[in-house]
């Protein structure tokens, strides 16, 4: 069949979820597809390495902080705003779709449609609560989803119903999950596990993953709580504040020095080799205080074949089936936790009946091949209507 030609477009170049997401997108139409950039960073490299086109829009770092909720600030940014939009309407020409993987790229991408560009898919992977967009952010987001957008894909239902309930249109949704390679994580060599773990120098104490940027929300206090009465238990956490957030990471710091948990907290920045990095953990944990729209690092620990304890909102209620193929406990609820690892650590075989569960959960549903079907079957619908 013959591959759709996209343009995709994020306004930002930092590796978050969404970035590795339409990584895995572009790469499988990098034949016939191209990506626009409102900002060199490592995303482009990581692009370029897999023969994705790329091109860079060099947004200001005004529009690309604007917030919405800036108020009479952010009509200064119109101007550029349009420029831009007619700037993606030009990079688009020959191209069937634009799939805006970004909030700022879609809103660019919906103002490109008056400039004349073709048909635009927003990629939602938000969820659009109070929480994290103001009331203004929202609505000016779903009033142009409502408007301008051919399809909101969305990367979980959790995220598709918090869209609903800010006023989108429920005819727009359609769930593409993210995918994975479970290759990627089969390969691993038990050298490198070793070599991680003796780098750690924590011979075999039970070790526990958090993989997520470094921000309140993600919840690696709760973590550093639940294992404060743990004391064989060490942690690795793995990511950096991509945000700012530089506060939290210091009130992290402070609380790892404690004397309960000093030595047992080891940092290790944002890591590419997160397959490895999880084979040489017992567990991995999810900790985010409010719902994941989707959350990667549950399906990747389950592919990992680690026992996974997610925090029980958002997208996690759709990849974790409580006490089969991992765990769910309250958000912010350190003691739930503590009680989850401690079960887990003493005993062996059902962290391994767990572990086992996951990864058949993993493969079978969230394969990159099942997603990428679903992917393109979404698009052909849109091309249709
Ligand atoms: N990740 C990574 N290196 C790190 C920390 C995290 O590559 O040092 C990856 C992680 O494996 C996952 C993604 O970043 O694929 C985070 O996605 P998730 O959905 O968990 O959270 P988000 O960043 O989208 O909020």
């Amino acid at each position: 069949m013959e591959q759709h030609k996209i343009l995709f477009v994020d306004h930002t170049a930092v590796m978050g979820g969404a970035e590795l997401s339409l990584l895995d997108l572009a790469t499988a139409y990098s034949q016939t597809s191209k990506v626009l950039l409102f900002k060199d960073g490592p995303l482009r490299d990581r692009l370029e390495k897999a023969e994705v086109k790329v091109s860079i829009a060099q947004a200001s770092e005004t529009m690309l902080n604007l917030r919405t909720s800036g108020g009479l600030n952010s009509l200064t940014t119109v101007p550029e705003l349009w420029n831009i939009a007619g700037h993606m309407t030009q990079e688009a020409k020959g191209y069937d779709l634009i799939l805006a993987n970004s909030q700022k790229a879609f809103v660019t991408a919906a103002i490109a449609t008056l400039r004349g560009s073709p048909p635009v898919l927003w990629y939602l992977h938000d969820i659009l609560t109070a929480k994290h967009f103001s009331r203004i952010n929202r609505m000016v987001a779903v009033f142009l989803a409502n408007r301008f957008a051919a399809k909101v894909l969305v990367n979980s239902q959790a995220t598709g119903k918090a869209f609903v309930a800010a006023g989108g249109k429920e005819e727009l949704l359609e769930v593409v999950y993210n995918g994975f390679e479970s290759q990627k994580f089969d390969i691993v060599a038990i050298q490198d596990i070793e070599t991680i773990r003796s780098q750690l120098g924590i011979g075999n104490a039970p070790l526990i993953g958090l993989f997520s940027r470094l921000s309140y929300w993600k919840g690696q206090h709760i973590l550093l709580d639940a294992i404060k009465e743990l004391p064989q238990v060490h942690v690795i956490l793995v990511g950096e504040a991509l945000f700012g957030e530089q506060e939290y990471v210091f009130k992290l710091k402070t609380l790892a020095a404690m004397p309960e948990l000093a030595g047992r907290v080891h940092w290790l920045g944002f890591r590419d080799d997160i397959p490895a990095l999880m084979k040489a953990c017992d567990i991995v944990a999810h900790t985010s205080t409010e719902p994941e729209p989707f959350g990667r690092v549950i399906v990747e620990g389950q592919l990992a074949q680690k026992p996974v304890i997610a925090t029980a909102a958002g997208g996690a209620l759709e990849l974790i089936e409580d006490g089969i193929n991992g765990y769910l406990f309250p958000p912010g609820d350190a003691i739930a936790l503590r009680r989850l690892i401690q079960k887990l650590i003493s005993d062996r075989s059902l962290a391994e009946t767990i572990a086992q569960q996951g990864y058949i959960n993993a493969k079978t549903n969230f394969s990159l091949e099942t997603i990428l079907v679903s992917f393109t079957q979404a698009i052909a619908q849109c091309q249709q209507s």
